[in-house]
Formats: structure tokens, C-alpha cells, sequence
């Protein structure tokens, strides 16, 4: 045993760190690009990665939209943006189950609409129709790459002008991707940053980062890189290219499922139905692990992607797909989330039916839509706003790359701000020169400042103060321990900085603008001065808060839930409509996907049975509505108590079972929306008798005008 070990680590080759590579510096507008030499025609994978370097003159962009200033007319190498391994067509054998029911009411009647796009005859497609065509740049043309650093070790050779170059694992990977891909053969050359960018020369990197914007938007085509195959990646790929083929309208996302209706006996006399998909177990597994992928939840990933386009190629293993294909799946998931949603995530535990809440708990989070497939979405929209050249100005919503870019994974903490520098909705408001050499607290209040000083309030919304930390007890850790479920930050940042390092609390995003006390009499838009981190503004004093409830049930403090005098005035008129206001602001009058205003069938959520035993078969996570009532039932609402509001003021008796029935679909909407809403805010009732949702910093009375200023949006 002894020598066999010696001999292994003998066999080691002990590697002496290399020099620098001997960058030539950038000049003017130049950039530098990467050709990877495509070797012999019969390529073997483990043949040497050898590349070389140029320099190219890449003025900046003139304008938002494609090209980069370059000219983009007549026919050149690539004019039609296609990458030729998209168009095979997704390997379906092994996705769908044997059964005869299957065969019958699947395959033949979607199979035709499946293969509508493709052209069999254009699988396997070379470019020799392109021969002969000029570049669209005098020195060719070039793709920009878009992936994951991820571990440096161990850290692989490749040649670069002939000199050994270490790249880490997973760049190697797709260099060796890349280099069997027909475009890159055909001669496109590469942006890769890691490379292309000198990254020992800290004002060359600062520099270039503040280009990036550039540099994507001006590629040919922006190539995502995911990773290498694993876990079923490769049918992962195959599935969700089929699936974007498949319709998402209600009616037809019926007919792809066998129904087995069923009574379920353990909430007695609930009748579930149950259904069979027909995709094989193995399938959603492999969905799973494409969608967690460290790729998505990456900080720069978010402007390159917003740089691509919809029919760029996502690269994954030796698999391809398009964003386009990304996004129609993502859709299909998201229209049939309660059954396709809850087969991919294979959470929930089998004496349920309904699972909400999830997205609130820290523990819970990564396997949250959010997190997956309601991600994929949101990184197409911001695309898509990247793309859309119909407005310009400032139109495009900041928020959406503002979240993503806080709940994102950095290997630099200074990157949260730099890297979304190039979006356009980000891009419109600021304009900040990266500067890697500022300490981190500066380059939070420079952003932040730069929002604000452009008249922008909407960044409050980013504000999640807490005074202590909540733990609640930790389901996945064990018996007996804690988790920590949000913190207070730690960074010691003037109150207005937005902290990008410490995790914001889950609370669910409010898409729709929502107005408890009707059209805003006061402009958003308003003087700011910041003066030695110091912000002073103007505002109006609209109202003042007198109850707040708590934000979470595990919130340990004296100061929640606070009560405050009863109030004479109740703007809204009688009992009901108040209790028509409660329901409204409890899911901030709008639906999860931020229609507004709430359909009037969410007025379900009055019921006062969900409000004392919670539904049977809905697993809320302890955030249900009978949490809130227990927390907080006798909160003054307008002069009422919650318990009042819901239960009426007599005494009622409970018939025995009447937990047990079947919510529609609707109002499990409305029930998942409102526990959404509710976690981690604080309803409140303020002195003129109004209700609302307070951010978890808000305080009772005085105490905060900077809450009450915000709040008068
Ligand atoms: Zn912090």
C-alpha cells in the first residue's frame, strides 16, 4: 500500500507557477479577442487548447441598440445570428414514459407541433453557403462568452501565442466546447474576460469593466457557457427544448396529463385529483439540476444576458439550447407551476397537497419559483427591455435588475454594483466609472447616490432594516437547532445605502404600484442633497402610523405588534368596506404576476375559517393566515380589531369539519399571494384611519420620517 501511494504522489508533476502573461497594453478603444485554433480536423478532446491574442479597435457604442455603432447592413458571415447546432432537432426518446396513454394522447397530438420549427433538413447544416461573404468587421468578427469562474484549481494549461497560459477548470471546458462549435471553426473570434482582460493590472481591469456594456452589445452573439455535462444535463436539455414546443394555453396543458381523480382520506372527505404526467421521473430531476446550476445565480451573468439575444445559444455539456427555448419553458412551468412545478422540486412532503410560503424561509429559498424557473423569466425580461428600442429614455424597470442583482452570487463583493453597471434601465440613471481601488462602503453610497441624486425614490424599495435577528427553528438542520432567518447589516452604512453584501430579507416583490390611499397628490420626483454621507430631502408628512403588526412569526421584540389609540375616523365608511380595504392591502391589491387591481374572487380571503385552522392540505410553512391571527388578531385596524374584521364582533360557533373542503384555484392563488405579501411586512393602520403595509424598519408615530416619506408613494 505504502508504495503504491508514494508512486502516486511521485507521479505528480510538481508545477512551478507560471510568469505573467506578457500582455501588450490597450490603446485607445482597443480590446483584445481570443482566436482558439481549431486543430486538426479530427479533433481529439484531449489534444492542447492553443489560442492567440489580437488587438482590435472596437468604438464605443453610439447608441443602445445592436452593433455597437457598427455598421449592421448586407449580408456578412453570420447575418442571420443562427448557430448552426440549434437547429437539431431536442432528443425526445427519453423523456417521455412507454405507456399506451401516453403514445395515444401525448405523442400524436402535440408531436406535430413540436417539430413545427425545425427543419430536419437543416440538422446537420454548414455554413458554405456563408463562403465568400465579408466579415462584418475589417478583422472578422467575434462572439463575447458569459459563464462561471468557479473554482481556479485545478487549473488547467492551454497555449496562447504559444505561451502556457493556467485557466480554471470550467473555462477550460468551454474553450473545448467552443472549439468543436461550427461557428468558432468558421473563424468568429472570442471575448472571454479572463483572458482578454489583463486581470494582474488593476486600472486596465476598471477600465474594461466599465466597457463591458460595450463589448456584449457589440459581440455578433453573446454564447452562454453553463457548465459541463452533468447530472442528466444533456437530457435536461433535450426536455425543456421539448417542452418550449409544447402549448402553454390552460385548455392544452390539460390534455398532456392523465387525470386520476381520487378521495384522498387524510384531510377526510377532500376530493384531489391526481395526475400523471407523461415525462419520466428522471426528467424533472434533470430540470432541477439545469435550473440550479451555479450559472444562474451569478452577478455578471445578469447584463450579459441582458446583452444577448433570444435566439443566442446556452451552452451545456456537449448540448445546446436558445433562450428563446429557455424562456417558452420557463412559461410552461410557471402556467402549470401546482403540478409541473411541484415535479420538478419534488418538495413537498407527501402528506400535502399545497405547498405555499416556501419563498420566505431562508432554508427554502433555492428551490422557491423565484429561484428557478420564475427566474428564468425575469433574466429574459430584463433582455428583452435591454433590446427594446421603442421608448427611449427612461422607461425600463430598474427594479427587476436591482433584485436580481442583490440575491445574486459574487466572487467580489465590490461586483455587486459594477456588475450591472451595463444594463440599460441601470445605465439610464447612473453613470459610475468602476473603481476597484474604493473601499466597499464607498462604492455602496456612490451607487446609491447616484440613484437618488437622479430623482429616483424607487430604491427605497430596497430598504429591509431590522433592529434583531430572527431565528426560527431549523426544519432540514435537526431537532433543537436554530436558523438564522434574517439579520440586521453589519456594515455600518448611512441608513439611505443600500447594503448589497448583507442578504435582503425574502420578502415577495410588489409589482404593481399600490396606492392604500388612492392617486398620490405629491410627485415621486424630489430635491436631494447628500452632503458628508448625509442625505437630506424633501418630503410631505401625509400621514403617521399608530399600529403595526409583526413581520415574521419568530420576531422577538417589544415594539411589534403595537396598537395604537383607536382611531374616530374611518375613511373608508362601514365595517365592510373596510373589511373590502383589509383584503385588498393584504396582497397589495394585485395578483403575484402584478395585475392590479386584485380580482374581486380574492375577497375569499375574508373566510374566517382560513384565518383559524388554516387549510387542510395547505402546508403555509407557519406563515399561514391563522399565524397572523394568533400574532396579532387584536391589532387596531381603523378602529377595529383584526379578530373583529374577520370573526365579527359575537361570538360564533364553529361547525365541526368545515376545514375540510377544496379551495378553487383562484383563491389558492389569492391564499399563496397573501402569505406572500404579508411575510416580512407589517400591516398597520395610520392616524387618519388608513390601512397599509409598513417595510420592516417602520415604527410607531414619530420616530421615522424616513418610512413616512417613503411611504407616500
Ligand atoms: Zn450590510
Amino acid at each position: 500500500m505504502l508504495s503504491k501511494h508514494f508512486k502516486k504522489a511521485a507521479e505528480v508533476p510538481c508545477e512551478p507557477p507560471l510568469p505573467p502573461h506578457p500582455y501588450l497594453s490597450l490603446q485607445g478603444d482597443e480590446i483584445r479577442l481570443l482566436t482558439i485554433n481549431p486543430g486538426s480536423p479530427n479533433l481529439e478532446s484531449t489534444s492542447q487548447i492553443s489560442c492567440s491574442l489580437q488587438h482590435v479597435d472596437l468604438p464605443g457604442s453610439q447608441d443602445n441598440g445592436v452593433g455597437g455603432g457598427v455598421a449592421d447592413s448586407g449580408r456578412h458571415r453570420g447575418y442571420a445570428r443562427d448557430w448552426p447546432e440549434l437547429q437539431t432537432a431536442p432528443d425526445k426518446g427519453r423523456l417521455l414514459k412507454t405507456d399506451s396513454w401516453v403514445q395515444k394522447q401525448v405523442l400524436s397530438k402535440y408531436d406535430e407541433k413540436s417539430q413545427q420549427s425545425l427543419d430536419p433538413d437543416v440538422g446537420g447544416c454548414t455554413l458554405a453557403h456563408e463562403e465568400g461573404l465579408p466579415w462584418r468587421h475589417s478583422w472578422g468578427d467575434y462572439v463575447a462568452l458569459s459563464y462561471v469562474w468557479g473554482p481556479q484549481t485545478p487549473a488547467k494549461t492551454i497555449l496562447i501565442d504559444g505561451l502556457p497560459f493556467l485557466v480554471g477548470p470550467n473555462l477550460y471546458l468551454a474553450l473545448e466546447q467552443l472549439r468543436r462549435s461550427q461557428r468558432i471553426q468558421q473563424g468568429f473570434k472570442v471575448w472571454i474576460d479572463a483572458i482578454c482582460i489583463n486581470q494582474q493590472d488593476i486600472d486596465e481591469r476598471g477600465q474594461q469593466v466599465g466597457r463591458m456594456r460595450d463589448i456584449y452589445a457589440s459581440a455578433w452573439q453573446v454564447v452562454s457557457w453553463l457548465g459541463g455535462g452533468q447530472d442528466d444535463s444533456d437530457m435536461a436539455i433535450d426536455a425543456l427544448r421539448y417542452m418550449a414546443r409544447l402549448p402553454t394555453e390552460p385548455g392544452e396543458i390539460e390534455g398532456l396529463y392523465r387525470v386520476k381523480r381520487g378521495m384522498d382520506v387524510r384531510p377526510l372527505f377532500i376530493t384531489w385529483d391526481s395526475y400523471e404526467s407523461p415525462f419520466r421521473k428522471e426528467v424533472f430531476k434533470a430540470i432541477l439540476g439545469f435550473l440550479t446550476r451555479p450559472y444562474w445565480r451569478r452577478m455578471w451573468i445578469l447584463q450579459e444576458v441582458a446583452m444577448a439575444h433570444p435566439e443566442a445559444p446556452v451552452l451545456c455539456g456537449g448540448k445546446c439550447l436558445s433562450w428563446a427555448e429557455i424562456r417558452d419553458a420557463a412559461a410552461l412551468i410557471t402556467a402549470d407551476e401546482e403540478r409541473f412545478g411541484r415535479l420538478v422540486t419534488g418538495t413537498l412532503p407527501s402528506t400535502w397537497n399545497f405547498e405555499i410560503g416556501q419563498a420566505r424561509l431562508s432554508e427554502r429559498r433555492h428551490l422557491s419559483p423565484e429561484r428557478l424557473w420564475r427566474l428564468m423569466t425575469e433574466l429574459l425580461q430584463v433582455q428583452n427591455d435591454q433590446n427594446d428600442a421603442s421608448f427611449p429614455g427612461v422607461t425600463t424597470d430598474m427594479l427587476r435588475p436591482l433584485l436580481l442583482a442583490r440575491d445574486a452570487a459574487v466572487t467580489q463583493e465590490k461586483d455587486r454594483v459594477y456588475g450591472i453597471l451595463g444594463i440599460k434601465a441601470v445605465a439610464e440613471r447612473v453613470s459610475l466609472v468602476p473603481d476597484y481601488t474604493l473601499p466597499l462602503a464607498v462604492n455602496f453610497q456612490r451607487f446609491s447616490s447616484a440613484l437618488l441624486l437622479g430623482g429616483n425614490l424607487d430604491l427605497f424599495r430596497l430598504v429591509s432594516l431590522l433592529d434583531k435577528p430572527i431565528y426560527t427553528k431549523g426544519s432540514l438542520a435537526g431537532l433543537g437547532s436554530r436558523v438564522l432567518e434574517a439579520a440586521p447589516c453589519v456594515h455600518n452604512l448611512p441608513s439611505w445605502v443600500i447594503c448589497w453584501t448583507c442578504a435582503a430579507l425574502p420578502a415577495a416583490h410588489l409589482r404593481a404600484a399600490y396606492r392604500a390611499g388612492g392617486k398620490p397628490t405629491v410627485e415621486s420626483q424630489s430635491a436631494v442633497v447628500i452632503s458628508d454621507s448625509c442625505l437630506r430631502m424633501q418630503g410631505l408628512i401625509v400621514d403617521t402610523i399608530v399600529s403595526l403588526g409583526t413581520c415574521h412569526p419568530a420576531e422577538a421584540t417589544d415594539d411589534y405588534p403595537a396598537s395604537g389609540s383607536k382611531c374616530s375616523n374611518n375613511p373608508y365608511g362601514g365595517l365592510d368596506e373596510t373589511r373590502e380595504a383589509l383584503w385588498r392591502t393584504m396582497v397589495g391589491n394585485s395578483t403575484a404576476q402584478g395585475e392590479c387591481p386584485a380580482p374581486e374572487e380574492y375577497a375569499w380571503l375574508l373566510d374566517p375559517r382560513i384565518w383559524r385552522d388554516a387549510v387542510a392540505g395547505v402546508f403555509a410553512h407557519g406563515l399561514g393566515l391563522e399565524s397572523v391571527m394568533k400574532r396579532y388578531g387584536s391589532l387596531d385596524l381603523c378602529g377595529y380589531s383584526l379578530k373583529e374584521l374577520i370573526f365579527g364582533s359575537g361570538r360564533t360557533r364553529r361547525p365541526w369539519g368545515e376545514r375540510y373542503y377544496n379551495p378553487t384555484k383562484t383563491q389558492r392563488e389569492a391564499l399563496a399571494w397573501a402569505v406572500d405579501v404579508l411575510a416580512w411586512r407589517r400591516l398597520m393602520s395610520t392616524e387618519s384611519g388608513r390601512l397599509g403595509l409598513a417595510p420592516t424598519g417602520a415604527v410607531v408615530g414619530t420616530g421615522s420620517s424616513f418610512f413616512r416619506v417613503a411611504m407616500c408613494r
